[in-house]
């Protein structure tokens, strides 16, 4: 399959699941097996969705539910990119596309810190992560690559881009709340076939 098919595929199967009831730990299940068949192949995703920028990590939207029950975006790192430590709020599923991501889970400390919770996972292509305020929800992600761009795709439980959630001080701990709002204005085009090709 390819192109813009393998997506569309993709937020078809996830649409009709959500349609159905969107009990979280059915919904990871279910995303986890969708986006494992979503990455196996890195032909698919539009160049412009795989751009970096030479500052700031890329969040490029792919496709957002009118009813804000999902999102999907491409997140683009370039060399030594990392996130500051954030939560999400929502179930969240991480397929590794391209290069390769670090991610390091974080705790809150009685006192008001943030510790490191146990070691960093390493994302390798064709592997996916899981967050949500049930199972770990605050983390740090970091391009694992100086020296190339990497990127993954995510689904998320909600309008990332538009939830109010929070980043958190590596000293202190002492949390801010944030919008990520998405890189693009363009998202790529899932609905139109030409006559030639349908
Ligand atoms: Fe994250």
């Amino acid at each position: 399959m390819k192109g813009p098919d393998r997506l569309r595929e993709f937020v078809c199967a996830i649409a009709q699941r959500v349609e159905a009831g969107r009990e979280e730990a059915d919904m990871l299940a279910f995303g986890k097996s969708c986006m494992a068949k979503l990455i196996e192949d890195d032909g698919w995703l539009p160049a412009e969705c795989a751009k970096p920028h030479p500052v700031y990590y890329q969040q490029h939207l792919l496709y957002a539910d009118p009813l804000d029950r999902f999102s999907v975006v491409s997140f683009v790192w370039g060399p030594g990119q990392r996130t500051p430590i954030h939560n999400h709020t929502v179930w969240g599923i991480i397929g590794m596309l391209r290069g390769a991501e670090i991610a390091q889970p974080f705790e809150r400390m009685v006192d008001g810190t943030m510790r490191a919770a146990g070691e960093p996972h390493v994302l390798q292509p064709g592997e996916i992560e899981c967050v949500s305020p049930r199972i770990g929800d605050i983390h740090r992600v970091s391009n694992a690559h100086a020296d190339q761009v990497s990127i993954s795709i995510h689904l998320y439980g909600g309008n990332i881009g538009k939830l109010t959630r929070c980043v958190f001080d590596d000293q202190t701990g002492e949390e801010k709340a944030f919008v990520s709002g998405y890189s693009n204005a363009m998202t790529p085009n899932l609905w139109f076939k030409p006559a030639s090709a349908a």
